[in-house]
């Protein structure tokens, strides 16, 4: 959603300001807006209704590989003790124990309950995704090397794409993966 409007956004200043003001725009150390991936990834776009119902920003983010604005999540300072589920398939992915405070603006981790993501590497070449097993969903990033915490790794989780449950609570029937069609 933010990329599209930034799109957006380029385009109409494109047409105003003369080409030498927009060319290299992006050079100065901004990221460059990436095209949006939606029709291509087929399936992921959709929610299957065997899982939970998604809201739009939930789509966007768990579906779309979408990123929450920083510090706007509800569980960037979360301390409380208990398990972070996926929002789309109630899989559990974080315990507590694995959080920490990064200042990042984002929920961050140093590890995840065994098996329970798959890391990608982003079609940049640069960053690692990380991705739910169970359903495919989209997590957010792993980062490797800064040091916060002995095992020296950081995922960085959007807060949208987890459920927190607190210690005791039970937790949700993890929805299985939809059967496979044969194509
Ligand atoms: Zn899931």
């Amino acid at each position: 959603m933010q990329l599209t409007f930034l799109s957006r956004a380029v385009v109409a200043v494109s047409v105003v300001l003369p080409a030498a003001l927009t060319a290299g725009a992006w050079q100065n150390g901004t990221e460059k807006p990436k095209p949006a991936t939606p029709a291509a990834k087929g399936t992921k776009t959709v929610n299957d209704p065997a899982y939970n119902p998604l809201t739009d920003f939930e789509k966007y983010v768990i579906l779309n590989k979408g990123t929450e604005r920083p510090f706007t999540g509800e569980y960037t300072h979360t301390k409380e003790a208990g398990t972070y589920t996926c929002r789309r398939c109630n899989a559990p992915l974080y315990e507590s124990d694995s959080k920490f405070e990064s200042e990042c603006g984002w929920p961050s981790f140093d590890d995840e309950i065994r098996g329970a993501v798959v890391r990608k590497l982003d079609a940049d070449g640069y960053r690692t995704e990380i991705l739910w097993r169970k359903c495919g969903g989209h997590v957010g990033h792993v980062v490797f090397g800064e040091g916060f915490t002995k095992k020296n790794v950081r995922h960085c989780v959007n807060s949208v794409s987890m459920r927190f449950y607190k210690k005791g609570a039970e937790l949700p029937k993890v929805v299985p993966p939809p059967a496979k069609k044969k194509p």
